[in-house]
C-alpha cells in the first residue's frame, strides 16, 4: 500500500424543489429553509444555521451536483483510491433522483443522476488513460439491496422470486490488507458504458419489483451499487491497482410512527431504523475525538459492516443529505441536517491499493 493520508468525510446538502402537493398546501407553501448567497450555509426555521462542504438550493441542476462534489472522487478512484457516495434523508427528499438509482432518472439526459454521469466519465477517462479497447483495465459491478438484515442480490437472474430462504449466502470479511470485501454476490464484468447502464436499470427495476412482490416499500431498504476497477499501470506489467466505488441509496430516515405501523410493517420500520441507528452510532463514535481510538460498533448491523471502509477506513466519502423545503417536513429536515453535521467530523485514512 502507498502512504496513507487523512481525508475528511465531505457533506453536501441538497434541498429539492417543492412538490406540487406542497405548493398547493397553504402551510407548506411557506419555505422553511434560507440560503446565504455564495456560502455553503443553510438556515432552518430562521434560527438554526448549519455549514456544510456544499449546499445546493432547489434550482440546482443535476450536472452541477455531479461536477462540484462527485467528480473529484471519480478522478481519485481512477488513480486507485476507494470512494463512496452515500445518499441520506427522509423518503421523498430526492435521494434516488440525485443518485440516479431510480426509475425516473433514466428519462431525460439533463435529469440524469450521479451514477449514469459517473458511468460516462469512467469509460471516457479510462479510454484516454489506457487507449481505446485496452486490456489494461477490468471493470465489474455488483448491486445489492439490504432489507432488514437480509441481503438481496439485485443482479441475480431470479431476483424477483427471491425469498428469504433462497437468498445468497453472503460472507462479509476483511482481506489481508484489512479491507472489507464480500463474497456470494454476483460480480458482473462489463466492457461498455451501455452494459453498465443496463445493469443499473435491471437492478433498479428488480428493487421495485422485489419490493412489490414481498409487500414492502422499496424506500425502506438500502441499495448499494458497487464498481470494482482493476488496472495495470502502463509499462508496469505484473502490478495491479484496484479501487472500489460504492454508491449507496439509504432507506428513508423518517421515524415510523408506531401507531401507524402494525404487524409486518412495524417490524420492517423498526428494523430499518435500527440499520440507520447503527450507522448513526458509528458516525457518532468516529466523529468524537475522545472515542475515536475506542471500539467502533461496525458489527452491530450488516449496513455498518458493509460500509466499514467508507466510514473511518480507506475511502474518500461524500454524504449527500437530501431534504424537503416544506414546513410539514421541518422535523425530519432538522434530523437529517444534524445527522449530516456529525458525519463531517469523521476522518478517513486513504491510500492507493497497489499490489
Ligand atoms: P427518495 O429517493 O429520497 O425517496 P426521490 O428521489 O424518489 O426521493 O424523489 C421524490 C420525488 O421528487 C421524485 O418524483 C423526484 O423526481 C422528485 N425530485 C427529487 N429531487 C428533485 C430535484 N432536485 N428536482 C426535481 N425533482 C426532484
Ligand atoms: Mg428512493
Amino acid at each position: 500500500m502507498t502512504p496513507v493520508s487523512n481525508s475528511s468525510v465531505r457533506v453536501a446538502v441538497r434541498v429539492r424543489p417543492m412538490s406540487s402537493q406542497e405548493s398547493d398546501s397553504y402551510q407548506d407553501r411557506k419555505e422553511v429553509i434560507d440560503f446565504i448567497p455564495n456560502e455553503p450555509q443553510i438556515v432552518v426555521g430562521q434560527k438554526q444555521s448549519f455549514t456544510f462542504d456544499h449546499v445546493y438550493p432547489p434550482a440546482t441542476e443535476q450536472v452541477k451536483v455531479y461536477e462540484t462534489c462527485v467528480i473529484p472522487l471519480v478522478y481519485n478512484f481512477l488513480e486507485g483510491y476507494n470512494a463512496t457516495v452515500l445518499a441520506y434523508g427522509q423518503t421523498g427528499a430526492g435521494k434516488s433522483f440525485s443518485m440516479g438509482i431510480g426509475l425516473d432518472s433514466f428519462v431525460q439526459k439533463s435529469n440524469e443522476g450521479i451514477v449514469p454521469r459517473f458511468i460516462d466519465t469512467l469509460f471516457d477517462q479510462l479510454a484516454q488513460k489506457h487507449g481505446p479497447n485496452s486490456t489494461n483495465y477490468h471493470i465489474s459491478v455488483s448491486f445489492l439491496e439490504l432489507h432488514n438484515e437480509d441481503l438481496i442480490d439485485l443482479l441475480s437472474p431470479g431476483v424477483q422470486t427471491l425469498r428469504k430462504e433462497n437468498q445468497p449466502m453472503v460472507v462479509i470479511r476483511e482481506d489481508c490488507n484489512g479491507a472489507i470485501c464480500w463474497s456470494g454476490i454476483r460480480e458482473e464484468r462489463v466492457t461498455t458504458p451501455h452494459q453498465l447502464l443496463c445493469l443499473l436499470e435491471k437492478g433498479s427495476v428488480a428493487r421495485t419489483t422485489a419490493a412489490t412482490d414481498m409487500n414492502i416499500s422499496s424506500s425502506r431498504s438500502h441499495a448499494i451499487f458497487s464498481i470494482q476497477l482493476r488496472q495495470t499501470p502502463d509499462g508496469q506489467q505484473g502490478k495491479t491497482i484496484t479501487s472500489k466505488f460504492h454508491f449507496v441509496d439509504l432507506a428513508g430516515s423518517e421515524r415510523l410512527k408506531r401507531t401507524n405501523a402494525v404487524g409486518h410493517r412495524a417490524k420492517e420500520g423498526i428494523s430499518i431504523n435500527s440499520g440507520l441507528l447503527a450507522l448513526g452510532n458509528v458516525i457518532s463514535a468516529l466523529g468524537d475525538e475522545s472515542r475515536r481510538s475506542s471500539h467502533i460498533p461496525y458489527r452491530d448491523s450488516k449496513l455498518t459492516r458493509l460500509l466499514q471502509d467508507s466510514l473511518g477506513g480507506n475511502s474518500q466519502t461524500l454524504m449527500l443529505a437530501c431534504v424537503s423545503p416544506a414546513w410539514s417536513n421541518l422535523k425530519e429536515t432538522l434530523n437529517t441536517l444534524k445527522y449530516a453535521n456529525r458525519a463531517r467530523n469523521i476522518r478517513n485514512r486513504v491510500a492507493i491499493n497497489q499490489d
